[in-house]
C-alpha cells in the first residue's frame, strides 16, 4: 500500500467486499457500500463516549469499525439509514436534532432503524430457502 493509499484508510477505512451469504439472503444489501475502519465510527463513538461504534453510514456508505462482526442486524440497521438519506437531503440536520432532542438511543431515527432489521430478520426465516435443496 503507498504512502496516499495508507492516509486514506486511515481517513476512511478501506473498501471490502460485503459476506455474499448475507447478500444472497438478503438482496437489498447490495444497495450499501461497506468501508471498515477510518475516522467515522471512532468520531461517532467520541460522540457518545465510546472508543468507537459499530459502524456508521453516510449516505449511502456504511462504515463499520475493523473488529465488528458483519451480521445480518447490522447491515439491515445501517441499510435503513442509507434509506433515510435517500428520503430526505436534510436528514442528517434532522438526525442531530434528534440526538439533542432524545438522545441516541430514543432517537426516532435509530428506534425506526432498529424494527426495520429486526423485522426484516424475522420475516427471512419464513422465505422459501434459496437454491440447493431437495431434488
Ligand atoms: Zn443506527
Amino acid at each position: 500500500m503507498g504512502v496516499v493509499e495508507q492516509a486514506l484508510s486511515v481517513l476512511v477505512g478501506r473498501p471490502q467486499p460485503l459476506p455474499p451469504a448475507l447478500v444472497e439472503r438478503f438482496p437489498e444489501l447490495a444497495a450499501i457500500r461497506l468501508r471498515t475502519g477510518g475516522l467515522p465510527p471512532r468520531v461517532a463513538g467520541w460522540f457518545l463516549g465510546r472508543r468507537s461504534v459499530s459502524a456508521i453510514t453516510l449516505w449511502d456508505t456504511v462504515f463499520a469499525a475493523p473488529d465488528v462482526a458483519l451480521d445480518a442486524e447490522l447491515l439491515l440497521h445501517e441499510l435503513a439509514h442509507v434509506h433515510q438519506f435517500q428520503g430526505s437531503t436534510a436528514f442528517p440536520i434532522l438526525y442531530l436534532w434528534e440526538s439533542l432532542r432524545r438522545g441516541y438511543h430514543d432517537n426516532l431515527y435509530e428506534a425506526r432503524a432498529r424494527t426495520f432489521a429486526s423485522q426484516r430478520v424475522r420475516d427471512s426465516r419464513f422465505d422459501p430457502p434459496r437454491g440447493g435443496g431437495e431434488v
